[in-house]
């Protein structure tokens, strides 16, 4: 008899870390259902729109570098390609579950139709620690997960991005992985990636970029002044950091930012340029001299007038939403304020820019990294800001629209115009047989 135990054949999912209200799906489907019934959808359409497309369930070994072979699960669910291809990033982490990357995957859908961009949502990921891996075993575990989901890829099917802890180097060896097995170079597989085999300029700053946009128009709308307006950023990555100093280059004041080792505080104004310095240096804020030392939820709840969570899902609960001091809330993370949180935000007069709406920088510049590989010419970097601008301005307007009309938050608003795109195509296409 064998000693070998029998393992499971996919690790289980963890969700059990959420409690109820911060299920990714479930929050999600909270805000879906309420802008749904406002709209007065068609119940066939409605129960369309709840269900994802496809979804794919993948084991992914690999031979570590001491020789053993580890088995990682991998999924990628394609939600909606009614308006195009299925877009959303993958991304790796302990913590992946089937119903994060459901839940992520339909808010990519919505997403891309607040922006009005040609595309439908997808989203990906692998169940693992990178930081425990050698660059050899994530190149060997991004290749054989690529080769995994190949049934879903294609530029006119599903078109991948880099998310938490992918970045353009992952996204080059998708790339190659797709073209080998197609026997020709298609960049457009797949967005995000380095610049010099086709990404865009401007695609690393897109996210950042979006959030001060709409911030800006949400302090206009408001009457508020940007010139002086003071600002808390929690996460000092990618979209924390950037938001901070673009915010900042408008004239607005960084009071606090944080990352996962902690935040740092100055009533007078932190130097944000300085600061980002210090992590390309450091890797974190740790150590960062200046300001005053803060934790994480006393910056959530700093008296300030725009608050950007642009870390982690699940950061404005209603356990800390009633504290909460900010103005405007401009969601640069995907999640990070739970259902149950909306209402106490609504009734404090707090008007949230909802992520759909705040972070869909990054995806629209995604769209214009894969119109330029299609069309094999690159824009400059001007030309990226500018159409950026415009369909970030353009659509806080028609959200706003859309929320003055019904009289309803921005985040009921955007859902409601993203569901009414959506459904709208579906009703011009029809059912297929
Ligand atoms: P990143 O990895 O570059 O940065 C994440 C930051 O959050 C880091 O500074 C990290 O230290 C910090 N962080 C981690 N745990 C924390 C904690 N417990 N408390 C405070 N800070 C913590 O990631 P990113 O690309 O900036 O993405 C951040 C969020 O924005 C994610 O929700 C992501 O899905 C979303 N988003 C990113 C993009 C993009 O283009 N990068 C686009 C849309 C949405």
């Amino acid at each position: 008899m064998s000693s070998i135990k029998p393992a499971p054949l996919f690790r289980q999912d963890r969700d059990q870390r959420f409690r109820h209200e911060e299920k990714p799906f479930e929050a999600m489907m909270y805000r879906f259902d309420d802008a749904a019934r406002r709209l007065g959808l068609d119940p066939g359409l409605y129960s369309l729109l709840r269900h994802a497309e496809r979804a794919l369930i993948v084991s992914v070994p690999v031979a570590r570098d001491n020789g053993q072979i580890e088995v990682y699960t991998g999924y990628r669910v394609v939600y909606n390609t009614a308006r195009g291809p299925g877009k959303g990033g993958i991304r790796f982490h302990p913590d992946v579950t089937l119903d994060e990357v459901t839940a992520l995957a339909a808010w990519m859908t919505w997403k891309c139709a607040v922006v009005n961009i040609p595309f439908g949502g997808a989203k990906g990921g692998v169940i693992c620690d990178p930081s425990g891996m050698s660059p050899g075993e994530l190149e060997k575990l991004t290749r054989r997960y690529t080769a995994g989901i190949m049934s879903f890829l294609g530029p006119d099917s599903d078109v991948p991005a880099p998310d938490v802890n992918t970045n353009e180097r992952i996204m080059a060896w998708l790339m190659d992985t797709y073209s080998m097995h197609v026997r020709h170079t298609v960049t457009a597989i797949t967005t995000g990636k380095p610049v010099v085999m086709g990404g865009s300029l401007g695609r690393r700053e897109a996210t950042g970029r979006g959030c001060m946009i709409t911030t800006r128009s949400a302090l206009k709308k408001l009457g508020m002044p940007t010139k002086g307006a003071k600002v808390c950023v929690q996460g000092f990555g990618n979209v924390g950091s950037i938001s901070a100093m673009l915010m900042e280059e408008q004239g607005m004041k960084v009071i606090a930012v944080s990352d996962h080792t902690g935040g740092i505080y100055d009533k007078k104004g932190l130097n944000v340029k300085e600061m980002m310095e210090w992590t390309s240096k450091h890797r974190s804020l740790e150590g960062y001299k200046k300001g005053e030392k803060i934790s994480n939820a006393e910056l959530l709840v700093t008296d300030c007038d725009v608050l950007v969570p642009a870390a982690l899902e699940n950061q404005i609960t209603a356990d800390n939403a009633p504290l909460i001091k900010a103005r405007v809330i401009c969601e640069g993370a995907n999640g990070p304020t739970s259902a149950a949180a909306d209402s106490i935000l609504d009734a404090k007069g707090i008007f949230v820019i909802p992520d759909i709406l705040a972070n869909a920088g990054g995806v629209t510049v995604s769209y214009f990294e894969w119109v330029q590989d299609r069309g094999g010419y690159f824009w400059d970097e001007d030309t990226v800001n500018q159409r950026l601008e415009r369909i970030m301005e353009r659509s806080f307007d028609e959200v706003a629209a859309m929320a003055d009309a019904h009289e309803v938050s921005m985040r009921t608003a955007s859902y409601m115009l993203a569901i009414d795109r959506v459904a709208e195509v579906h009703r011009l296409r029809g059912l297929y047989a």
